[in-house]
């Protein structure tokens, strides 16, 4: 079998400038490689008519799919509808499509609002070309040839990208016949990811089916397993759990799941609920456990205390404890958690003080310096670890929150391993 070769453009200054990140060159990437085609570029070019013409027809050359995104909108610097009327009409005026002049008519309408004049450059299109509908905006979408190759302009905003992608391009562009593909991902965090690597063995060898492979983004190191052929998705699912049996208990759960989702899942299995009491990481971990929908089942709330005189009055830290250990120190730390738990009525609290830099280091506290304590109500138990983390400022932070979700989830589950940044 033949794999379609596919390209994707990014049109916008703001990407070449960097002010945006091109999120839709991985979004469609990543699809396009699981519906079985081979993705040999991305390209990324300023909003510049010629410029985006000549790299439709130098991509449209050597491809078979071409996906671009951005310039369909209404304004001067929207220039993706021109490019293309270039490329498959020589220029020729460009034709109203009914469809996309009814559809933006019924969009400011149903919104209460006059359309621009402007905007009505948004139903023109190549006369070879088809208008593909925006239900999320006012651009629609095209479909056209260049040559040989299958070309589809889309929206530059992602919330209107998707849904047309998936809707319209990822049908028509998957290869009849091509192997199904499937994705299982499992989430680990608190070991290295060459360690890891080292425990999953030959299951990472190159040729290997289903494929085992590592990534590491924001701290935690994921296992990618991806499967072809038939029964696909079931093979990848099995060898995901293997694995994540082989990464216990590190591995904290498979595709969406969060270090938050996962220990809110603890909790509501064992009808337990979490607080906490934040220092160092001013409320990324309330944050963390907030982000997940349905969260209130277990969380009921927790402090900030950054200031000594709040750790004292809100949650209850003697203050000859504070004079005696410092803020950032074992007997600080439980009696945080010890005393949020309290305080909130909640089973499990955890606590988190640190120096997160970049000043702040003292004599025997290096910055990165992070005492956490996760406390059990249920047993009275309350132990506080100590870490150095590395990193500057934001990324000691964040491993010193997703580290105290890591202990706390393994506390439910009576289960204990160090973690890397560990220090006795
Ligand atoms: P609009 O009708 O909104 O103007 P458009 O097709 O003209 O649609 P652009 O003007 O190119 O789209 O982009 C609009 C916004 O979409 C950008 O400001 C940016 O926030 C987002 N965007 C554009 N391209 C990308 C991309 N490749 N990745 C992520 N976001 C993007
Ligand atoms: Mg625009």
């Amino acid at each position: 079998m033949i794999v379609p070769r596919a390209a994707i453009l990014s049109i916008g200054d703001e990407l070449v400038l960097g002010t945006t990140l091109d999120t839709n060159g991985r979004t469609v990437s990543e699809a396009l490689r699981e519906a079985g085609l081979d993705v040999v570029e991305h390209r990324t070019v300023r909003d510049d008519r010629a410029a985006i013409a000549a790299a439709m027809r130098d991509l449209a050359a050597s491809c078979d799919v071409l996906v671009s995104t951005g310039g369909l909108g209404p304004t001067d610097d929207d220039l993706t509808r021109d490019a293309l009327n270039d490329l498959c009409d020589g220029g020729a005026p460009m034709v109203e499509d009914p469809q996309s002049r009814a559809d933006l008519e019924a969009w400011f309408a149903g919104r209460g609002r006059a359309m621009a004049a402007i905007n009505l450059r948004q139903a023109m299109r190549p006369r070879g070309a088809r208008a593909i509908r925006n239900p999320g905006g006012t651009a629609p979408g095209l479909a056209a040839t260049i040559g040989a190759c299958r070309a589809w302009c889309l929206p530059g905003p992602p919330r209107e990208m998707v849904p047309m992608f998936e809707s319209d391009v990822l049908p028509a562009a998957r290869p009849a016949g091509a192997p199904a593909l499937a994705k299982c991902t499992v989430g680990t965090y608190g070991m290295g990811e060459s360690s890891l690597a080292q425990r999953l063995g030959a299951r990472m060898a190159r040729d290997r089916e289903p494929a085992v492979g590592t990534t590491a983004s924001g701290s935690v190191v994921s296992i990618q397993v991806v499967a072809r052929g038939p029964d696909a998705p079931r093979r990848a699912a099995e060898e995901a759990q293997a694995c994540a049996s082989i990464a216990a208990p590190y591995a904290f759960g498979t595709d969406g799941a969060s270090l938050a989702s996962a220990l809110l899942d603890e909790c509501r299995a064992r009808r337990r609920t979490v607080t906490v009491a934040e220092s160092c990481t001013g409320g990324l971990i309330g944050g963390m456990l907030t982000a997940v929908a349905g969260s209130s089942d277990c969380f009921p709330g927790g402090w900030i205390t950054y200031s000594n005189a709040l750790k004292t009055s809100e949650v209850g830290v003697a203050p000859e404890v504070l004079a005696r250990h410092g803020a950032v120190s074992a007997e600080t730390v439980a009696a945080m958690a010890a005393g949020a738990c309290a305080r909130a009525g909640a089973t499990l609290g955890i606590a988190v003080s640190g120096i997160a830099g970049p000043g702040g280091a003292v004599e025997g506290k290096p910055v990165g310096t992070v005492w956490i304590a996760v406390h059990d109500a249920s047993t009275g138990e309350t132990r506080a670890r100590r870490f150095e983390f590395p990193g500057p400022r934001d990324v000691v932070r964040d491993r010193a929150a997703k580290a105290a979700l890591q202990l706390a989830r393994w506390t439910l589950r009576g289960e204990d391993a160090p973690l890397i940044w560990e220090r006795a």
